[in-house]
């Protein structure tokens, strides 16, 4: 069987009209800024004591756990849910969802659907990871700064109904968002038991609610720009 996993179902006219690189002054996000930092720094410690005084038990773990991470993101967000290469049942999804949940790359709602929109506006600034801004920008200054207004959009020519009307995105986006995912083990619980139909009739937060909640301790920032558009 093969997979090419970047064929599109796109058309390229419909990249016509959308400029490659306008001028724009980028809005650094510090506390992004600070996060990846501290991220970078932890990584080359870890390789000291990788080198140095590890057990190496403590090196396959860390092996196992970055292949997990890796078939998250590729098997999962990357081929399955963003290019539908293939489908899945609930419990694959929900292996899926764990494994990249465990790397820091938000919901996969929101990776999908910059993912498409990079495939359908490649190298333009509806891309969320415009390559035309260079190699620093594509690969981490994007996560760094506030997302170019072509973006947000042309996000909206998206089309992520097959996302949005997936139960186990949808909890995997509400669990990164209230940042309960480790918090709320019950939840998790409960929620994937629905997902898989031994539970049902749960009474959930409405979304009024859970808007409170986030404007009460949530950090306020949109830095997706996509709760317009949601
Ligand atoms: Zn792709």
């Amino acid at each position: 069987m093969t997979l090419n996993v970047e064929e599109t179902t796109w058309e390229p006219s419909d990249v016509v009209g959308v400029p490659k690189v306008q001028p724009w002054k980028y809005v650094v996000v510090y506390g992004r800024v600070v996060t990846f930092g501290l991220l970078q720094i932890a990584a080359v410690y870890g390789l000291y004591l990788a080198v140095t005084c590890a057990y190496w038990k403590t090196l396959i773990f860390n092996n196992i756990i970055q292949l997990m991470a890796a078939i998250g993101i590729s098997a999962g967000n990357h081929r399955l849910w963003s290019h539908r290469a293939y489908k899945a049942k609930w419990p694959l999804q929900i292996i899926l969802m764990i494994f990249t949940s465990m790397t820091y790359q938000f919901s996969i709602i929101n990776w999908v659907r910059d993912h498409r929109l990079h495939h359908k506006y490649t190298d333009t600034d509806a891309d969320p990871y415009n390559a035309s801004r260079g190699l620093f920008f594509s690969h981490i200054g994007w996560l760094l700064v506030r997302k170019h207004p072509d973006v947000k959009k042309y996000g909206k020519n998206i089309d992520m109904i097959d996302i949005y009307g997936n139960p186990v995105l949808r909890f995997q986006k509400k669990s990164a968002e209230l940042g309960n995912s480790t918090l709320n083990v019950s939840t998790w619980f409960i929620d994937l038991s629905a997902i898989i139909g031994l539970a049902y009739d749960l009474r959930t937060a409405p979304p009024n609610v859970i808007k409170s909640r986030k404007e009460r301790t949530g950090d306020g920032t949109d830095l997706w720009g996509y709760n317009k558009t949601q």
